[in-house]
């Protein structure tokens, strides 16, 4: 009753947003916004209204959204690491909240709102400190996919369970033997009459195990490369399909990372996403956006490392002063707080281009190779400054260190952006 009065509520005054937002060509500058404190004179980095790209609605959005973390997510992290998932429950309460698939047309379930209210979802989670619920794979990556290249049918079939929590979703590129190079898939996925033949094995997939729904990339034809890749609707209990072990991973373990094993499944062609053969282009096409979530959580769990650290220098004693009244130690949170900046005003930058739409693969990919980099850089810092606390698992700057080492992994790992990037110049 409660999730529905918040749902409601929440809905409705998003719903006053769109409107506005759609009057306004440039409403990440209006005026009230123009009032906002500079990070130098904030209390925290963290603060609630200190972001020029927000409105106030966005703002309201992050503090149901902060309240939603710390009442429900914060306390029971730690169970769930211990048994490497979240609860189902969890993601319906999400949904019933408004926490997921907000980007979608209403029709489909969604809010249809811009993708700033994603954001603010994404980094609400990075300064919360809990990696373990994949929603942004879900919401920002599995549900474009649909929307963009879904036929009516597949739209109306699976974007309302996924923007209720109902069904949980994946995406499953990755194989044992192909990652970085995705055309060196061996997945594949024959043509038998009107149905598609599946066979192969994916390795390393977020929401994997929970997944009721995994779009998988598969070889319709082995001989043509990047052209003869295809994407595919498999839901889990299609025969055929089973998905091995949860992976024991060095971080993020409240996450369920698992391999999916595919032997003759057997797929109707309403299974198939989009066109035959056009798969790589629409992973090329949504992957700037993958990278933009994957950099700004990078630097949103960046700004929550240094506020933890902050606030424990300002506490711990060593020869009779706070550690924060050692000059070394101020230079640190000095240089920590500086790049930290540079690289949220860069961020936030690429969000506003996102938003209108501008965002180019060349720049999400600098945006994922420096902010990856800097949250790696600023979460050393951190535990080093927690001395033997910082590696205990009870504090979070411990959790984040090992949380974060695989951002400049996945998504394209950051020799991969490099790459990217170089092709311009
Ligand atoms: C926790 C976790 C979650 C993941 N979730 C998903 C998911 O949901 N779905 C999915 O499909 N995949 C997922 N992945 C897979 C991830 O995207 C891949 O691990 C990543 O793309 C790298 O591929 P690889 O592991 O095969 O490494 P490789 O491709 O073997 O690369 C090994 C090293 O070589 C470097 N390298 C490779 N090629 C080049 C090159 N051309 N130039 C320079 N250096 C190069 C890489 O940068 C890397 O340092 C996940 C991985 C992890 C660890």
């Amino acid at each position: 009753m409660m999730n529905q009065l918040i749902r409601t509520t929440t809905k409705k005054y998003i719903k006053n947003i769109s409107k506005q937002i759609a009057n306004k060509p440039r409403y990440f500058a209006s005026a009230e916004v123009g009032e906002r404190p500079e990070p130098n004179v904030c209390d925290s980095l963290l603060q609630i209204g200190s972001r020029r790209i927000y409105s106030q609605e966005h703002d309201m959005y992050r503090e149901m959204l902060r309240n939603f973390y710390d009442e429900k997510v914060v306390p029971f992290h730690e169970e769930w690491e211990d048994k490497g998932e979240v609860p189902r429950e969890l993601w319906t309460d999400a949904g019933a909240n408004s926490m997921l698939g907000v980007t979608m047309p209403e029709e489909y379930g969604g809010l249809g709102v811009d993708i700033l209210y994603s954001s603010v979802n994404w980094q609400e989670q990075s300064y919360a400190g809990t990696t373990g619920p994949g929603w942004a794979l879900h919401s920002e990556i599995v549900c474009p996919y649909i929307l963009n290249y879904g036929t009516d049918e597949q739209k109306q079939e699976y974007l309302p369970k996924l923007c209720s929590g109902e069904y949980i979703s994946a995406i499953a590129m990755t194989e044992p033997g192909a990652g970085s190079d995705l055309q060196g898939m061996k997945t594949t996925a024959i043509k038998d009459g009107d149905d598609y033949i599946l066979n192969g094995s994916k390795v390393f997939i977020t929401n994997g195990w929970l997944a009721d729904l995994v779009i998988v990339c598969a070889k319709t034809d082995p001989t043509k490369g990047a052209k003869g890749i295809s994407l595919f609707l498999v839901e889990a209990g299609t025969p055929g399909f089973t998905k091995g072990k949860k992976l024991k991973k060095m971080g993020m373990k409240a996450q369920d990372t698992a391999e999916l094993f595919f032997e003759d499944v057997r797929l109707p062609k309403s299974a198939l996403l989009g066109k035959e053969g056009a798969g790589f282009m629409y992973l090329m096409e949504e992957l700037p956006q993958e990278r933009l979530l994957i950099a700004d959580m990078g630097v949103a769990a960046a700004e929550a490392c240094y506020e933890w650290t902050r606030d424990y220098v300002k506490q711990r004693k060593a020869f009779g002063k706070t550690l924060s009244n050692l000059q070394t130690i101020q230079h640190k949170l000095a240089e920590m707080k500086t790049d930290i900046v540079v690289g949220r005003t860069f961020a936030d930058h690429c969000l506003e281009l996102h938003a209108a739409g501008k965002l180019d693969n060349g720049m999400a990919s600098m945006a994922k190779y420096w902010l990856t980099d800097l949250q790696n850089k600023v979460a050393d810092d951190c535990v080093q400054l927690h001395g033997g606390w910082g590696y205990m698992w009870e504090y979070p700057v411990c959790r984040a260190y090992v949380d974060g080492r695989v951002q400049s992994i996945y998504g394209g790992s950051n020799e991969i952006m490099k790459e990217l990037i170089a092709r311009s110049i």
